[in-house]
């Protein structure tokens, strides 16, 4: 019997479907299934709070999806994907009603820090410069870069943890905190080696390409990558989990775009026991707790800075920031935990009836907690925003078996396929030269479970098709 397909991709994640894109453009029939009645995974829009408002379940700020090297050259804009731009990249309010702002113009941004600014130009500057020759680098698995010296130059200013990369560059605690920020982002402890590598890749993407997101809702991104996808010939079944490998039409390639406990659950793998006791040791990381608002007017920030701002950080010292990112991994929530909040209407007005607006915003919480922190949320962004709460027509909350419950990959809550510290930044889910290989020669993972990691980056559907390609149909390569 010949193969129905070339290639089947398991899972419509972005992932899944930059790994069915490449491949389909590349020549390859290709079919996706996927276990959900809508597909996008964590980049999903839906009317959670009440009809007209519109709220991305998941994802919801995609600067990697504009500048990720796969999607970057995609024709997206003709699959109807419109990018809207904050003016704010993200802003860091302080208690007494200032704020820093990120820009894309580093000289804009470091104009508010006194007399920190030549160190956020030495620590940024050289970064954002020389970010074409290393973001490609950046996103793959560990291999040797393309330039050196650059990427050495970034690993000096990674490796270390966020804490001691702020307190080496920065003298001002303002400064430390707006850092912090989106250090935090790594969902690691701060003194965590390497948690300052994320502060570094997201401010930088942000000077570089701000920090946008699709008009009308995260879920239209994974909208044109379908369009797209299906105009290539590409075959989409939804309702479709797979538990069994063998219940699929024959195929040279699957990819799963499935974390590995999943994995370790599909009957009919051909997996070496030494294989699956490596997957099952892969750690996941803290869970969130996610809410989303229906509000009757913008969030009513005391700093114009958080008015423009498409993202808000809520942490009002650095020791605040710290001891939460500290505890969720002891076990428990801080008191006045780590925000992030997202707000798209101000800028898109599709997202909301006339008139009215939506909030979107999480924690870090233990992997696996089921406590509602709701209140908790809503007393940080009072403290930048007072009469926040008076604004509130209806709410949507989920702890991190409801995010499972919406998207199994999101194991515990886990929003990153997998904890990203050191040993398993560029080594996931194991350590191995092809991390998207596995020892069954069909098989291969394409998820955030494999490098870089957690995002709308689509790079680890790129690298695991590429592999495909490689192993399968080297001939057809184009
Ligand atoms: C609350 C939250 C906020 C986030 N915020 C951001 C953000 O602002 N910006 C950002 O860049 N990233 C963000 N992320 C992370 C980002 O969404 C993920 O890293 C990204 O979606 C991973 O893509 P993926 O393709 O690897 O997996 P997923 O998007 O998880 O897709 C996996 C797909 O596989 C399907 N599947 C699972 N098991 C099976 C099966 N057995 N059979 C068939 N199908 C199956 C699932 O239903 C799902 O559709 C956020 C995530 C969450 C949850």
């Amino acid at each position: 019997m010949p193969n129905k397909y070339d290639a089947i991709i398991i899972g419509s994640g972005s992932n899944g479907l930059a790994a069915a894109i490449n491949l389909q453009k590349k020549g390859l029939s290709t079919a996706v299934f996927e276990q959900a009645s809508t597909p996008g995974g964590a980049t999903r829009t839906q009317e959670l709070t009440l009809p007209g408002f519109k709220h991305d379940v998941g994802s919801a700020i995609l600067p990697l999806g504009l500048a990720s090297p796969f999607f970057r050259n995609l024709p997206l804009k003709d699959h109807g994907l419109e990018w809207i731009h904050p003016e704010v990249a993200y802003a860091h309010p302080f208690e007494d009603g200032t704020s820093y702002a990120c820009y894309k113009d580093l000289f804009k941004t470091v104009e508010q820090l006194g007399e920190d600014r030549e160190a956020y130009l030495k620590l940024f500057g050289s970064l954002v410069k020389d970010w074409e020759k290393i973001d490609e680098d950046l996103m793959a698995p560990l291999r040797f870069p393309k330039y050196p010296i650059a990427f050495m130059k970034f690993g000096l200013k990674a490796l270390p943890s966020a804490r001691l990369l702020s307190n080496y560059f920065f003298k001002n605690d303002r400064t430390k905190a707006f850092f912090y920020g989106s250090a935090a982002h790594s969902t690691l402890p701060l003194n965590n080696i390497a948690s300052a590598s994320f502060g570094l890749v997201l401010s930088a993407s942000a000077h570089k390409y701000n920090w946008p997101f699709p008009k009308g809702g995260a879920g239209n991104f994974i909208k044109s990558l379908l369009d797209y996808y299906q105009s290539l010939g590409g075959e989409l079944f939804l309702n479709s989990m797979v538990n069994d490998i063998r219940d699929l039409p024959n195929a040279y390639a699957f990819l799963f775009d499935l974390t590995p406990r999943q994995i370790l659950n599909i009957k009919g793998l051909n997996f070496s026991d030494l294989y699956r006791k490596r997957l099952k040791a892969y750690k996941y990381g803290a869970g969130v707790f996610k809410i989303d608002w229906a509000l009757s007017e913008p969030i009513p920030f005391k700093s114009e800075k958080c008015r423009t701002a498409g993202t808000i950080h809520l942490g009002f010292t650095p020791g605040e920031i710290e001891n939460s990112e500290r505890r969720i991994h002891r076990g428990s929530v801080s008191k006045t935990p780590y925000v992030l909040v997202a707000q798209h209407s101000p800028f898109d007005p599709t997202r909301a009836p006339e008139g009215k607006h939506t909030a979107w915003a999480y924690i870090h919480v233990p992997n696996g907690s089921v406590e509602d922190h709701s209140a908790l949320i809503e007393d940080q962004i009072e403290r930048a925003a007072p009469g926040f709460k008076d604004t509130i027509l209806a709410r949507s909350k989920m702890n991190t078996h409801d995010l499972e419950r919406f998207n199994p990959n999101l194991v515990g809550g886990d929003i990153n396929g997998g904890k990203q510290d050191i040993t398993q930044m560029f080594t996931r889910p194991i350590i191995s030269t092809s991390p998207y290989s596995t020892p069954d020669p069909r098989v291969y993972i394409c998820s955030s479970s494999t490098p870089p990691g957690g995002g709308v980056h689509g790079m680890s559907g790129f690298h695991a098709s590429e592999k495909v390609m490689k192993d399968h149909f080297k001939d057809l390569k184009k």
